[in-house]
């Protein structure tokens, strides 16, 4: 049957966003916005109607440099204070991205088409994640210190590693760089950051609200694009390390140039989520918990319930479930109202790629039970697609689509669940489904993913982290793991004389 479509709610003014709480235009660096070295600018675009709504500055190795000198700069004094007062800084951060929660929420849905729903969660996680590392900096566990050799003290100290250049992706702009943020400064380190060129909005507003807070170049942030502004944060000798949360090929391009300095690397790279379906699993619970876990953030979200591998005998029954569940998601700009649950994909390159994939599917064959086409009203809408009977191996099952879009494949035993479930070269998170104690004990340790759910998906919590095997890189978020990746442990041995 050809794909029925769906109505998308519009509204008349898509970028709900005032003048006055637009970021200045600039770098912030050294606790002020300056105008860079270049007078390139870009365009940044609301993607419910495709129109610019602000402009930031196009970034170059040199404005970099200049950051770089500032946080260089600024990092003796930060370490040299107290985890308290770090701690204390951290909370009155967290206090005041509260206070300005919701024109921060509208703002993240003007530049990235998110729903209000996912913007005003992603600003909540933010405060949390503060709160949390400001915590967690009070209490930084360290090992005991001891009498390992004859006359010799051992004490071990955890330090900061100094300079940390972090570059962000597009889907969970403010968030994604609240997860490095947080326990970059928590650890007692100083921070030059690069959002991604097409959501640069409230990253620059967080430095602006903070600005009278934090230290002047602890918190550095510069725009511009990948191979520049990113490759400069990989390649400078005097950033000691380098985080990417973003796709595979930006990771193995960072990874390589960091090599040269040997820097450390942390990687959160792409996902491509199995949901192992069982037959004795809650089949309706299964089906509403992805209806939000497969679709969140329109399926723009690394650890989206995206590919449903669920048992021959209830495959039918299962995938009428979410099909029904799915196409009750109410799809519109974010403007249109607080219940809009999908909105647009983020840019035109991006709504071009997940349509070039469901042009795909089709050509191999596969049938949409909902969706399945893209809108080509205004604005970049990918109404919720289930893709049915998937055979396996289709591309489809394989590629991060990254976009609203679940398929629905089979199997016939517990190991070949297994089997497929690790085929995929990404190893982030997976879920399983059962109600089999046995089952619900053992698949989860087969599993090759840094997260496993059981009869849940997509639920996080700071003090969790969140952390991928394979090609979905190394080095952990959130939790005291992040702020053991963004430390050094150091062994001081004292001779205690005769
Ligand atoms: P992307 O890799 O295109 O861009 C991410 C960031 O890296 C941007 O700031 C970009 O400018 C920069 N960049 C790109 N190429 C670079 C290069 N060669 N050198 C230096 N910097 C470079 O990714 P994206 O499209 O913005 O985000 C989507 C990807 O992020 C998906 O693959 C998704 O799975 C992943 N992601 C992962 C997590 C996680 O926690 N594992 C979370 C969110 C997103």
């Amino acid at each position: 049957a050809p794909p029925v479509r769906r109505t998308i709610r519009r509204s008349d003014d898509p970028a709900m966003t005032e003048p006055g709480e637009l970021p200045p235009f600039g770098h912030f660096i050294d606790g002020r916005f300056h105008p860079g070295s270049s007078d390139r600018a870009m365009n940044v675009i609301n993607p419910s109607d495709g129109e610019p709504f602000a402009r930031v500055v196009e970034g170059t190795a040199e404005d970099v440099d200049h950051a770089v000198t500032a946080a260089t700069a600024a990092k003796c004094s930060w370490r040299a204070k107290t985890p308290k007062q770090r701690s204390e800084i951290l909370h009155r951060i967290a206090d005041r991205i509260e206070e300005h929660a919701e024109p921060l929420a509208r703002l993240e849905s003007a530049n990235t088409g998110k729903p209000l729903l996912v913007s005003r969660d992603d600003v909540a996680q933010a405060v949390d994640t503060f709160r949390f590392m400001a915590g967690a900096a009070r209490a930084l566990t360290q090992a005991p210190a001891g009498e390992y050799v004859d006359q010799h003290l051992s004490v071990m100290l955890r330090e900061p590693l100094g300079v940390v250049g972090v570059i962000t992706p597009w889907n969970y702009p403010l968030l994604m760089a609240v997860w490095k943020i947080a326990p970059i400064l928590a650890a007692g380190n100083t921070c030059v950051l690069k959002p991604s060129e097409q959501t640069p909005l409230t990253t620059l507003r967080l430095a602006e609200l903070c600005a009278d807070l934090v230290p002047s170049g602890v918190l550095n942030i510069v725009t511009g694009d990948g191979p520049v502004v990113g490759q400069r944060l990989a390649d400078h000798p005097r950033i000691d390390m380098v985080a990417l949360t973003g796709s595979v090929g930006a990771g193995r391009s960072i990874a390589r140039t960091a090599a040269t300095s040997l820097k450390r690397v942390h990687l959160e790279l792409g996902g491509k989520a199995p949901v192992l379906v069982f037959p004795d699993a809650d089949l309706a619970a299964a089906a509403a918990a992805l209806r939000t876990a497969g679709f969140w953030n329109s399926g723009q979200e690394c650890g989206a319930a995206c590919r449903v591998l669920v048992h021959a005998s209830v495959a039918a029954e299962f995938t009428e479930r979410l099909v029904h569940e799915a196409g009750t998601l109410v799809i519109g700009d974010p403007a249109a109202g607080d219940d809009i649950e999908i909105g647009p994909l983020v840019s035109r390159t991006h709504f071009e790629r997940v349509s070039r994939y469901l042009d795909n599917a089709r050509t191999e064959g596969v049938v949409a039970a909902l969706g399945g086409a893209p809108d080509d009203g205004r604005g970049y809408f990918v109404p919720p697609t289930v893709l049915a009977h998937v055979p396996a191996g289709a591309e489809c099952t394989r590629e991060e689509i990254f976009g609203p879009v679940v398929t629905v494949e089979t199997f016939r035993d517990e190991d070949e669940a297994v089997l497929r479930a690790n085929e995929t070269p990404y190893g982030l998170s997976a879920s399983i489904w059962t109600d089999d104690a046995r089952r619900a004990l053992t698949i989860p340790g087969r599993l090759d993913f840094g997260t496993v759910w059981v009869n849940s998906h997509l639920v996080l919590a700071s003090e969790v982290p969140w952390a991928g095997f394979k090609a979905s890189g190394y080095g952990r978020d959130l939790s005291v793991y992040a702020l053991d990746d963004y430390s050094r442990t150091k062994h001081l041995m004292h001779h205690r004389g005769r």
